[in-house]
């Protein structure tokens, strides 16, 4: 068999490139290894549409959540997919944090992102009667949506561009031929396999798109494509409805490691606390989580969350970032590159893709559509 594009992966950044690709392309495939789409790191995380606020100037991550986030909102509105612009305040509890808000106001307005405000501790009080802080930054371009809905919607659109899907069918190797062509070889849960030749290949594998593309015969260690895993726990804060109206972020921890536990609400009104942040050395798909951690979780909220009690949270899911840093590393942007350059011609491979990478999804289609011949 002989393809266009393949594009491994259907979660939600295999969906998008899936759908705006297929209007210019012909002949394109989705391969999964799952027996539906979103199974993974696009079905375990916050929901979040980010405004875009903290990435490092003139990233990837930044340039592309904030068009993301302008591209989801106006998606939500014209197709109907369930979002909410809820608005999410990062609070400062004392001198030493208020002395932060600043700095991240800053970081933001260079990325574009200009509509933060500061509030004082009485104003905080007035828009979240149960959260506590000596002042704020509100950031109204923040909100949620129904992830699993975009992700149809994508899958839908793909569709009707003749996009074909192929679940249950894992890629184990790519192999490069002469030319943009190159051979796929997968497995399906029974055992058997196939392969077949491809023109253009988009790598979406998230977790294991590293692995992938070091098949294709790239070192990923001199090009430091390696992904670290780590885990995020979540617990549901149980008499939720109403309790909180916005997001409602600490300031972000200075080892950007992670946000710091915020408190999140979702489409359905359910308020969560989460995620924290926990190296896998073993790469393990460990999706448990600890109860264990249920102190640490009330300790962090309850600075902020005057009302909450520790018998209020009850562990619920966990995601696993793919991030490109270590413990103590810098932070990392995304890579999504053409490999050209490493004689590959139209393989495109998205490595890292931690957060934002929701909110960025259809700017990172955009992209990807861009470096595609
Ligand atoms: C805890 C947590 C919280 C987050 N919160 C937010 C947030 O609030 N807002 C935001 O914007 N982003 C957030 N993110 C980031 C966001 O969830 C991800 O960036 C996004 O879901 C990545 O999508 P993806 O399609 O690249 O990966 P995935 O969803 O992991 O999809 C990859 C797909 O590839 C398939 N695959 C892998 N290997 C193979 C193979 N060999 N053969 C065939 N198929 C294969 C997998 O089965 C999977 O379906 C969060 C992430 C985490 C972990």
């Amino acid at each position: 068999m002989d393809i266009g594009t393949t594009i491994i992966g259907a979660g939600v950044v295999g969906l998008a490139v899936a759908a705006r690709c297929s209007q210019d392309h012909k002949n394109v495939f989705v391969i999964e290894k799952n027996e539906k789409f979103g199974q993974e790191t696009s079905s375990r995380n916050s929901e979040v549409i980010h405004a875009g606020i903290y990435y490092p100037p003139n990233s990837l991550k930044a340039r592309l959540c904030v068009e993301g986030r302008q591209l989801l909102y106006a998606l939500c509105e014209a197709r109907r997919i369930p979002f909410r612009k809820c608005g999410k305040l990062i609070v400062a509890i004392n001198k030493t944090e208020e002395d932060f808000l600043a700095s991240i106001e800053a970081k933001a307005r260079n990325n574009g992102v200009e509509d933060l405000q500061y509030l004082s501790g009485d104003q905080v009080v007035r828009m979240e009667p149960t959260v506590r802080a000596v002042s704020a930054l509100f950031s109204p371009s923040t909100g949620i949506i129904h992830s699993h809905r975009l992700m149809r919607y994508f899958v839908a659109q793909a569709q009707r561009n003749n996009v074909q899907f192929v679940y249950r069918c894992l890629v184990e190797r790519v192999e490069p031929l002469s030319g943009p062509r190159y051979r796929v070889h997968v497995r399906y849960p029974d055992g058997q396999t196939e392969k077949f030749t491809t023109r253009y290949l988009v790598n979406c594998a998230g977790l294991e798109s590293d692995r992938i593309a070091a098949s294709t015969g790239i070192d990923v260690h001199v090009h430091q494509y390696e992904q670290f895993f780590w885990k995020g726990e979540y617990f549901s804060v149980v008499p939720a409805p109403g309790t909180i109206n916005h997001l409602i972020y600490p300031v972000p921890l200075p080892n950007n490691e992670g946000l710091g536990i915020h408190a999140t609400i979702d489409m359905s009104g359910r308020v969560k606390l989460g995620p924290n942040t926990i190296f896998l050395p073993q790469r393990s798909y460990d999706y448990t989580v600890d109860a264990a951690h249920r102190k640490d979780f009330f300790v962090a909220a309850r600075r902020y969350l005057t009302g909450l009690q520790l018998d209020d949270l009850a562990p619920d899911y966990a995601g696993i970032r793919p991030k490109l840093q270590k413990p103590g590393d810098a932070v990392r942007d995304f890579i999504i590159q053409e490999e050209s350059a490493k004689g590959m011609p139209g393989l495109v491979n998205l490595i890292g893709i931690e957060s934002p990478g929701l909110t960025a999804s259809p700017a990172i289609a955009e992209h990807v559509v861009r470096l595609l011949p």
